[in-house]
This record gives C-alpha cells, structure tokens and sequence, in this order.
C-alpha cells in the first residue's frame, strides 16, 4: 500500500484550519495584538451600557461582493447607538427629497462633541446629520406621525442593511429614556426653531429606540458593505436604500461621522465611518467593501479605541485610504487587432483569404475590459479615436466589460455619432453591457446613421459579417451570387482541361434548402461537398446544452475534404445557413479516380494539402496573437 492511501486510510488528514485565506490570517492577527489595548472607558451616561463587557472585541470586513472575514467577538450584539444615524438620513432623502432634508439639517462638520447643540445662527438649522441634534432632525423628516410609525420603518429598513430581522434593546431604549435630558433639550429647540414641526416627543422617542436597535459587528460589516455596493446587500441582493442617496450618506460619514474627530479620521485613516457610544464603528470603502467593529472601551470624542486602531491599521496594511485610488484606466484596454491579423471561423477560398489579408487592416478591432466610467471610457474613447485614424470600420468588442455607466455611455455615444459623421462605420459586440449602449445610441444617433452601426451581441458573428462585407464589397460584380463552376474551387484548381472534363463526370449536383443538414455528426458517409453557391454553418451540439456554431463555410470551399484521408466519423454537423448548391464526389468516386487516374487524384490531394497548409498558417497566427493577448 502506498503512502497516500495509508493517510487517507488511518483519517490522517492534512490540518484544513491551517488553510486559511491571508485575509482571515492578518485579521486573526490584528485581533489577536489589538486586545492587549485596554485604554478608554466603557460609556456610562446611559446607565444600561455601562454593563457591556470592556473586554468585547470583534472585526469583521465584507467585501462589496459579499464575501464575510471575520475575527473575535462577531455575533456579540450591542445597540448601534449613533451608527443608526447615516442610516436614518437614507431614509429622510428617501422620504423627502435632498432639498427637503438640507432645508431642516446642513451638511457642514460642526467640529465639536456628538451632543452638541451646534445650530446654524438664524436658521436654527442643525450643522450636519451626525451630530444628535441633526440626527433627532432627521429622526422627525422619517414618514410616520407616531413613534410606533416611525420606528417600524426604520428597523425595517436596518434589517435590509443587515439582512436579517433586528430588534430593539427595551432596556437600553428605556435606560436612555429616562436619562436623556440633554437630547429632550435639543429636540425642544429644534421645535422651537420649526426644524421640528410637532411635538418633539414622538420623535425623540423614536430615536431612542433607533439608537437601541441591536446589531452585532458582522451585522456592521454587512451594513457597510450594502452601502460600498450602492444600495444593495451583496448578501441577500435586497436593496436597502436608493442608490442615488448613497454618496450623500457617505459624504456626511466622511465630513462627520467621527464628530470633533473627524479631520483627524479622514486624514489617517481615509474611510468614510459613522461610530456610536456602545462600541461599534462602521466604515465603508465605497464600491469595495465594508467594515464593521466592536469594542466598548470609547476615547474622549466617544469613538472606540480598538475601533480606531483596527481601521487605522487595515487603512495603511491594504492601503484603502479614499484618496489614494488605484489608475484602474491602464487596464481598460485589453487587446487591438485588426480583420488582417485575426479572422473569424469562417473557412474560406485562398482569394477571399488574399482579399481580406490585403483589405483587412483598415478593418480595426478593440477589446476592452473592466468597468467604464469616466477614466476608463476616456481612455476608450482616445484609443478608439486614434484607430480611426487608419481606419475605415471599428469593431468595438464589449464582451469583458460588466458594467457601463451612464456617463460611459453617454461618452461612447457622442463618440459614434464624431466617427459616423468621419465616415467610418462601427460593429459592437459582446457581452451583458450592449443594451445600455444600444439605448444611449438611440438617444444619441441621427436616424440616417443606422445603417452604418451595428450591434452583433456574438463576438464571432460580428467578425465574420464584418469579413463578408469585405468581400462582398472588393470582389468581382456576382461574387457570392453566381453559381461557381466546381474548378473554380481550389481543391479543384489547375487540373487543366481534359482532368476536369473527367471529373465532373464523376460529381453529382446537391441543392440543400436553408436549414437543411449537410453533414450529420457521427455519420461515416465519406462525402465530399464543394460549395458552389451559398454558405454553410457547422455546429457542435454538446448533450445538454445549447448548441454552439464553431466556423462556416464560404462558396469555393470544400465541406467534409478529411473524409479523403481517413474514415473517421464526423466531428461536427454541417448545415445550410442560405440555400446551398453543391457538387458531391462519394469515397467510391474518388478510389475510382485514384486507380483509373492517378494523376489527377494526385492533383486533387495535393490541392487538399496547400489548402490545409494555408488554414494551417492562418490558424499559427491567430493563436500567436490570442496568446500574446
Ligand atoms: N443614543 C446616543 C445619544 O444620543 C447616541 C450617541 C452616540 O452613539 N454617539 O447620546
């Protein structure tokens, strides 16, 4: 017995908890240093928090995609306290449009403590959302006339940030009741100064209760990473709040969400946060993921010590600051070639390959790659420009590009309408992103300029209708109309006269209607068809799934000529993609040939071996450039 089997034998199995992602591993490890801080104080001022464990410590990172890291205390649950208060603000934009909220709440850092009582002189407008006083504002913007009303929409919506159901502490909700004075004070001069335009108690009631919903630190994560993905939990894929209001909530975070500390947050750590008294901090890196953390010890601004240190830490480690974007524009282009370089499947007659050598790289394609929006669609739109310069169609390749935006678009619209009215004309293909392209053509394109765009969603399709304009436009008057005569096909070229009059004695004519099979699978019939009007599909047609159409065949070409070398079954099926006329030579015709004349079968497959040779060398190029791309 070898050893391998000895180990799987005696269950003497390689240790699966060392195969960790270093992801898990540096946040194990900040974790496991970062305990030893015992600086701050567990806040008391609300009676019921005092009774938090000082020594609670989670981590957790969500990336916008949804992928959950997490270290320590996680599914510990604590109120979010303040952490309710970007949330909230989603919900009065929602409620009330951006200029009905930025008429009761300014958008400006205070600069002082989360208890401020920061008004704007004259409006009595409170400084921004974060601070209590604009927060108990927003509290009163959120739909619903009684506290009941109100709080049920909002812990509806933080359950969709969390993906789960979340409830309210009572105790903790009760505890702040009782003792918060200083938040009555402000809600009766918000009242007083019509920012609140009722009785403030409803609403102060209500935000208690938001500051008392229950979360734990993974539920924080997830909450900032619905935020980086525009609105959207990546784990449930429900939306939690409209994308449009999502910078705003990352704006006041960014400006404000660490009150009298904020400066200094955005300086060294660069992640828009929102922190709240109980211990949680929040921290979202719009568009690639969210942070949560928990840990009671507070610093003298009210924000989590270890809170702190973790963000500061994962900032510089994975080098997340805001300010310090990737150049993701470099990328967006992923390959240029040209119809000379690159063909399509299409099997096709020397001349026509001569043709589209030679015509072939006015002809220019672009691949890109990643998400456009304004760098990386500027970087499309130069590169497609200075293409242009030598040539005369463009074929834009969408099919590694998963989202354009609108301002992308927009671009690349204005971009078709400059090319058009250059006289080139375009093809764009691949990919989930060509309807929103096609809209924002729509929108952009004078009618008359239709017939020189086209949207070909399959990539090879596009190359190949491409080519057939080609040489539908370079060759002779009929070319592609008119019935070849079968020596006219280049296994049949130059056998001079007498060897052709021989031969076609011996082919038999075929017409296949469109759609019509050819050639079936698997069939062992040794025919060879020549093509002498219309093309030919071959699809291979794989049990259970969608058929695929791997290459097609040009009229001068030879369908099914391996059947000459050996008697192989058929690797694929050929069908008629027009009416297709044809001449049949059948494996009997052929050895009759080869014993009754030699020579001229001799010519024949030597024509088989130039044709193969040059397809041969087509196809090393292609492959070169494939790689090289
Ligand atoms: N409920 C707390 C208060 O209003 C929230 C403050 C905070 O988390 N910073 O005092």
């Amino acid at each position: 017995m070898n050893s391998f089997h000895s180990q799987t034998l005696t269950g003497n199995m390689p240790d699966q908890s060392a195969i960790l992602s270093p992801i898990q591993l540096i946040l194990n490890e900040l974790h496991r240093r970062l305990k030893d801080n015992h600086e701050g104080e567990v806040a008391t001022y609300i009676p019921e928090l005092g009774k938090a464990d000082p020594n609670w410590f989670g981590i957790c990172l969500v990336t916008a995609d949804g992928t959950v890291y997490e270290a320590g205390d996680t599914a510990q649950t604590f109120t979010i306290q303040s952490i309710s208060k970007p949330l909230n603000y989603g919900i009065a934009l929602e409620d009330k449009g951006q200029p009905g909220v930025l008429k009761k709440i300014w958008m400006e850092p205070s600069g002082e403590a989360f208890n401020s009582i920061s008004l704007q002189p004259g409006t009595g407008r409170p400084l921004n959302p974060m601070i209590n006083a604009g927060a108990i504002a927003t509290t009163g913007l959120v739909e619903g006339d009684t506290t009941a009303e109100k709080i049920r929409r909002i812990v509806d919506v933080f359950s969709l940030y969390a993906g789960r159901p979340l409830e309210i502490d009572e105790t903790v909700y009760r505890s702040e009741s009782e003792t918060g004075h200083r938040n009555r004070a402000i809600g009766h001069m918000l009242r007083n100064f019509d920012i609140l335009n009722e009785d403030p108690t409803p609403t102060l009631e209500a935000y208690f209760m938001q500051c008392s919903v229950l979360a734990n630190c993974r539920d924080l994560a997830v909450m900032a990473a619905t935020l980086s993905n525009g609105g959207v939990n990546p784990l449930t894929g429900q939306r939690a709040v409209a994308g449009e209001y999502v910078e705003n909530i990352l704006s006041v975070m960014g400006s404000c969400g660490m009150y009298d500390a904020a400066g200094a947050w955005i300086y060294q750590v660069g992640i828009p946060a929102k922190s709240g008294v109980a211990g949680g901090i929040l921290a979202v890196l719009p568009g690639q993921l969210g942070i949560g953390v928990f840990s009671p010890r507070l610093d003298a601004q009210g924000n989590s010590v270890r809170g702190i240190a973790v963000c500061r830490e994962l900032s510089q480690k994975f080098n997340l600051h805001l300010f310090n974007a990737a150049h993701q524009a470099r990328s967006v282009i992923r390959t240029i070639s040209s119809s000379a370089e690159v063909g399509s499947k299409r099997i096709r007659s020397a001349g026509e390959q001569a043709l589209l050598q030679k015509q072939g790289s006015r002809i220019r394609h672009l691949h890109f790659q990643g998400e456009l929006q304004f760098t990386t669609a500027e970087r499309v739109v130069r590169e497609t420009l200075r293409e242009a310069e030598q040539a005369d169609h463009l074929l834009l390749n969408f099919k590694h590009v998963p989202v354009i935006d609108h301002v992308a678009a927009d671009l690349l619209a204005r971009l078709a309408v400059t090319l058009l009215a250059g006289g080139r004309t375009l093809t764009l293909t691949g990919g989930s992103s060509l309807g929103k392209l096609e809209l924002a053509f729509r929108g952009a394109l004078p009618p008359d300029c239709w017939s020189r765009v086209e949207f070909i969603p399959d990539y090879e399709l596009a190359l190949e209708t491409i080519e057939n304009r080609i040489v539908a436009q370079s060759s002779s008057p009929g070319w592609g109309s008119r019935l070849l005569e079968p020596e006219e096909c280049e296994l049949l070229a130059d056998l001079g006269a007498e060897a052709t009059r021989i031969l076609r004695g011996l082919l038999k004519p075929h017409v296949f209607a469109a759609g019509e099979r050819i050639i079936e699978a698997g069939s062992t019939d040794r025919i060879l068809y020549f093509i002498l009007r219309g093309s030919a599909d071959v699809w291979i047609e794989p049990p259970d799934q969608p058929r695929l159409r791997v290459a097609s065949f040009s009229a001068g070409t030879a369908l099914g000529e391996l059947s000459l070398l050996d008697a192989s079954p058929r690797s694929a099926s050929v069908v008629a993609h027009t009416r297709v006329e044809c001449v049949a030579l059948s494996a009997a015709a052929f050895e009759s040939l080869e014993k009754d004349h030699p020579a001229i079968s001799a010519s024949i497959l030597r024509n088989l071996a130039l044709t193969l040779a040059r397809r041969l060398r087509k196809a090393n190029i292609e492959i070169t450039a494939a790689h090289s791309a």
